[in-house]
């Protein structure tokens, strides 16, 4: 049934890349062959799961939504998306994304930008943008294309996506999931974490997914707790902090009415709720946007046309003329501003006053939050400033499109698990979405403060 509502739902959804409904089905399958051998199932036998397509998938085509990867099929599974396969999910197929995870609204794809399954009520009919850069996973759980499926945050492509399609998805603490096998854009940023329609099913799915690798220099050396297990909705005796930098000029009034009533809620559910201040939020968008660009100018200076996918070698060209052809032809305009601005805040003229600056305001950031926790056990803020904006609105004006970031890179600056969960819709209909920040290491903190509301 999943794999006819993908097929259906793609040309009006795009949310998809490529699809493998073989492989959906094996793993439905390999349930019966395990009930009927006896054999224990795993914690997520048989639910068939989307993959972003930044997930190093052997055999199947690994494209992070750009020409230049367009035919690479690794030879490699990534580990979580190995660990997925080990615990019983079948791949339905890999999901659409910004270009490299770079964006907020799905639009620099090379594939096409994907479109939300939600409409302003009574309003032009206008095509939503689904979130970036998991926007493809976003889109297919919001529209039942799937139960569940991956996604990667960096300045926060789980949460927002989740925000604007009313999803559910959380970024555990950097290190929690293994980087390994999947598309590298900011190294000390990247964290993948699930995408689902429940707090529950995210805990599930962040079980199977985290865990020590040896393989990734990053990874937490920690035991993978049995979050699932231990979800409750009871918040005696804990306390919510509210950061009152979050509270912008010009916030969305229907925003900032989502946010109280999340307090009410989680005051209903025990806590007490306590004023925070976090006084290096306005640094936050302008750290994490020379730091991102920095590391994936670095990052993206493997694809060259020598070792990956695409090679472009105009007839006569030298090594040099054949570097800047394919990645000339391979990147996307938003990829080619990232690699400027990182290898320009890298230039030794500039290092100093931009890069160096940035690590300084991203270790200030990180302190706040945890001075902030010597007061609370976690945070609740917006996920975004607004809900969800049509195609095209913000296209023209990439700072208009980093703006949207500006409550979820202060958590990923600082390595902190953080959730989007779904808190009611607007006047127009469209979801808002409510973030919890919890301290390093606590996803109970934050997926329990997420049940409450959810
Ligand atoms: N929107 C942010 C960016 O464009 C975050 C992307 C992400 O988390 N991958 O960088």
């Amino acid at each position: 049934a999943f794999n006819a509502n993908v097929a259906a739902a793609q040309g009006a959804l795009n949310a998809f890349i490529v699809t493998t409904p073989d492989k959906a089905l094996d793993a439905a399958r390999a349930v019966d062959a395990d009930r009927a051998g006896g054999k224990a199932l795993g914690k997520m036998a048989g639910v068939p799961i989307g993959m972003k397509d930044l997930f190093a998938t052997k055999g199947v085509q690994t494209t992070a939504a750009s020409h230049i990867l367009e035919h690479f099929t690794p030879e490699y599974e990534s580990t979580v998306s190995a660990r997925l396969w080990q615990a019983g999910a079948g791949m339905l197929g890999k999901l659409n994304l910004d270009q490299f995870a770079m964006g907020s609204s799905n639009e620099t794809s090379y594939f096409g930008n994907v479109v939300s399954p939600w409409r302003r009520a009574g309003g032009d009919n206008a095509p939503l943008a689904p979130g970036g850069s998991s926007g493809g996973s976003s889109a297919a759980i919001a529209a039942r294309l799937c139960p569940a499926a991956t996604g990667t945050d960096t300045g926060g492509s789980i949460r927002q996506p989740a925000a604007f399609t009313g999803t559910t998805g959380i970024k555990p603490t950097y290190g929690r999931c293994s980087r390994w096998g999947v598309v590298a854009f900011a190294s000390s940023l990247d964290q993948a974490g699930p995408m689902a329609r429940s707090v529950r099913d995210c805990a599930i799915m962040l079980e199977a997914m985290a865990g020590f690798d040896p393989k990734d220099s990053t990874s937490l050396d920690l035991p993978v707790p049995e979050w699932e297990a231990g979800l409750s909705a009871n918040l005696a005796g804990k306390t919510v902090g509210i950061p009152r930098e979050y509270r912008m000029d010009g916030m969305d009034a229907e925003v900032a009415a989502a946010w109280d009533q999340g307090v009410a809620w989680l005051k209903d559910a025990g806590a007490q709720i306590v004023d925070i201040s976090l006084p290096h939020t306005k640094y936050a968008l302008p750290t994490y946007y020379i730091i991102a660009p920095a590391e994936a100018s670095s990052n993206l200076a493997r694809y060259d046309g020598v070792r990956y996918g695409l090679r472009d070698l105009p007839d006569g060209a030298n090594l040099q003329e054949m570097y800047a052809a394919t990645r000339a032809a391979g990147f996307g305009d938003e990829v080619k501003r990232r690699i400027l601005i990182g290898t320009y805040v890298l230039s030794a003229g500039f290092y100093d006053a931009y890069y160096t600056q940035a690590q300084k305001v991203r270790t200030l950031i990180a302190r706040d939050f945890a001075e902030a926790f010597a007061r609370c056990d976690v945070i609740l803020a917006p996920t975004t400033p607004t809900a969800a904006f049509a195609l095209g609105e913000n296209t023209d004006d990439p700072l208009a499109m980093y703006l949207n970031d500006v409550f979820s890179v202060p958590a990923s600056l600082a390595g902190l698990p953080a959730m989007s969960v779904p808190a009611g819709l607007n006047g127009q209909g469209l979801p808002l979405g409510l973030q919890l920040i919890g301290k390093p290491f606590d996803e109970q903190g934050v997926l329990d403060a997420g049940l409450a509301i959810e």
